[in-house]
């Protein structure tokens, strides 16, 4: 990247209303066929505008293109029954009724490959594109064939990386993992989680991302926030080991959370995903407070290398609290960029 502090945001942006529920995490789509195609496409031409106007520099399609950051995705693959549906306790938080897996995983064609087209065909801006994390999928998931979740994660990682060279070759320039996972299975992360995460990023010449968040603001996320304590310090399970990943850039909540700062000092080296947006609220961040919380992460992270970002996805909120969320993200960066040049 050449702009200094290049902005992007973590994942989703609101749905409009004629294709989505609006406000509803995971709403089903209103429309079918060719008309849920169109749809799609004229959402994501109107996601990539708020985020042109709002001065985002790494564009993404918002995800426009899916109902679910993990079940879209794994709604595409083989050996996975949705009719046959489990109860599992989904990051030891809540309760959902989800897939079950039946018989080797495989993916018979490409997932989001031609949307990513489709977006790269809209932009000249850098574009990001977000595919859920191996650990994360396993974890949205019963698993009635391979038995073991470490397994299981290995399949799902050779899969994405299938995915990520054909989004690579699609024109996308940072390919991002979603690990909310990472802030809950310490053990399996350094067992397991971060090889599998290497595995999917595999062979890219693109830049690659991972994303651990504390998650939409929606009432399971915000009862177990309240449990957490006054100081937040699961990213200091995964990061020693993220540090000496392949993967190039982490991307993390710090606007209005509990988490210790100075933790980046861990993943020193390293780009940083600064989330300077709180997305569990309607109040929309003013661009002095966003300079704040970039000015406070620069001094654990080196200029070049800090990229204000959201702290998650932004889905959950009304679209015009969305987009004044991403202007004070944009506004907030020029603040702190007119800084570190005078
Ligand atoms: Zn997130």
């Amino acid at each position: 990247m050449k702009t200094m502090l290049p902005t992007s945001t973590a994942g989703s942006l609101p749905k409009p209303s004629w294709i989505a529920q609006p406000e509803t995490l995971w709403s089903p789509w209103k429309l079918q066929g060719e008309e849920l195609t169109e749809g799609k496409q004229d959402a994501l031409r109107l996601a990539l505008d708020d985020q042109r106007q709002a001065g985002i520099d790494i564009v993404s399609d918002g995800e426009q293109t899916r109902q679910h950051f993990v079940t879209t995705f794994i709604e595409h693959l083989g050996g996975v029954d949705f009719e046959k549906r489990e109860t599992v306790r989904i990051r030891d938080r809540y309760d959902a009724s989800v897939p079950t897996v039946v018989g080797a995983v495989s993916r018979p064609k490409p997932v989001f490959v031609e949307d990513a087209k489709f977006l790269r065909q809209q932009t000249t801006q850098p574009i990001k594109w977000a595919l859920p994390g191996p650990m994360t999928m396993i974890d949205t998931l019963y698993d009635d064939h391979y038995k073991s979740r470490e397994k299981l994660a290995w399949e799902f990682a050779k899969i994405l990386n299938e995915e990520a060279r054909e989004l690579e070759a699609a024109g996308v320039d940072i390919i991002q993992f979603d690990e909310p996972a990472f802030n809950v299975f310490f053990d399996e992360v350094n067992d397991w989680g971060v090889a599998t995460l290497e595995k999917a990023a595999e062979g890219l010449k693109c830049e690659t991302a991972v994303h651990i968040c504390y998650g939409y603001g929606i009432k399971a996320n915000t009862d177990w926030k309240k449990t957490l304590g006054s100081e937040w310090r699961q990213y200091e399970e995964a990061f020693p080991k993220l540090q000496k990943s392949t993967i190039d850039i982490i991307s993390l909540e710090c606007q209005n959370s509990r988490v210790p700062m100075d933790l980046i000092e861990l993943i020193r080296g390293k780009k940083v995903m600064v989330g300077a947006i709180d997305v569990a609220t309607d109040t929309i961040e003013t661009p002095e407070e966003v300079a704040d919380t970039l000015r406070k992460a620069l001094r654990f992270v080196d200029a070049d290398k800090l990229y204000p970002s959201t702290n998650c996805g932004m889905a959950p909120l009304p679209r015009r609290i969305a987009r004044g969320k991403l202007n004070a993200l944009g506004a907030g960066a020029e603040i702190v960029r007119r800084e570190l040049s005078a």
